[in-house]
């Protein structure tokens, strides 16, 4: 049912289509397994081959695809799923690829990495199908960083969705960790690093002058 809805939404959206490339952009996806959802910058399918099935150590990619190589299990785990999809209106199957935006650099650590791969755990949710790798795009170095979701990617993404819940679910959020970072974080109006700075610094010296 949720990929019917999801290839009626690929249909009624804006697309860009060449030959062996179609680019769909702003896309809304969830999944019910993980609990997230959102949009995506850019979903580009890509012509495959047969689509092939794929189990747990198979990447996705057919000959012929310009591959994000290496080992990773299916989604969910053990599971089999194809590696490519049919879409509406056109001939053939297409192999699902996201690609997320970023406006500077490559970050230290996976957070990129794992936005990147929830997106992808969703749209396999949504299409049944098997998503073996992405991209990253930075705007600062216009690089296209290749990600391959790999085993050790989607438990952590799968970690993080889990952190995510329990930390709703406790109506606490953890103190902002303000460094150079925040300096191109969309979330920094709403976080006010800084200001959580000040907050804090008054709250130590109110303690240390407090009468008791
Ligand atoms: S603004 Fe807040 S959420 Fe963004 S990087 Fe800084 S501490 Fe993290």
């Amino acid at each position: 049912m949720q990929g019917h809805l999801f290839h009626e939404k690929v249909h009624k959206m804006e697309r860009e289509k060449r030959r062996d490339l179609i680019r769909v952009r702003g896309l809304r996806i969830s999944s019910a397994r993980l609990g997230l959802s959102g949009q995506t910058d850019l979903v580009e399918f890509h012509r495959a081959e047969i689509p092939r099935i794929c189990t747990s150590g198979q990447t996705g990619s057919s000959s012929g695809d310009s591959a994000v190589e290496g080992k990773e299990k299916s989604y969910p785990r053990g599971l089999r799923q194809l590696s490519a999809v049919k879409l509406p209106g056109v001939t053939g199957f297409w192999r699902v690829f996201p690609v997320e935006y970023k406006r500077g650099r490559p970050k230290r650590g996976n957070a990129d990495k794992v936005q990147l791969c929830a997106q992808a755990m969703c749209l396999e949710e949504m299409l049944e199908t098997h998503v073996s790798g992405g991209a990253l795009f930075y705007g600062a170095s216009h690089r296209r960083l290749e990600v391959a979701f790999d085993s050790a990617l989607r438990t952590e993404t799968e970690n993080v969705a889990r952190a995510i819940h329990q930390m709703v679910s406790s109506g606490s959020t953890p103190p902002p960790d303000a460094g150079p970072k925040c300096r191109r974080c969309s979330l920094i109006d709403l976080c006010m690093p800084q200001q959580f700075d000040h907050r804090r610094r008054k709250i130590y010296i109110d303690r240390i002058f407090s009468d008791d």
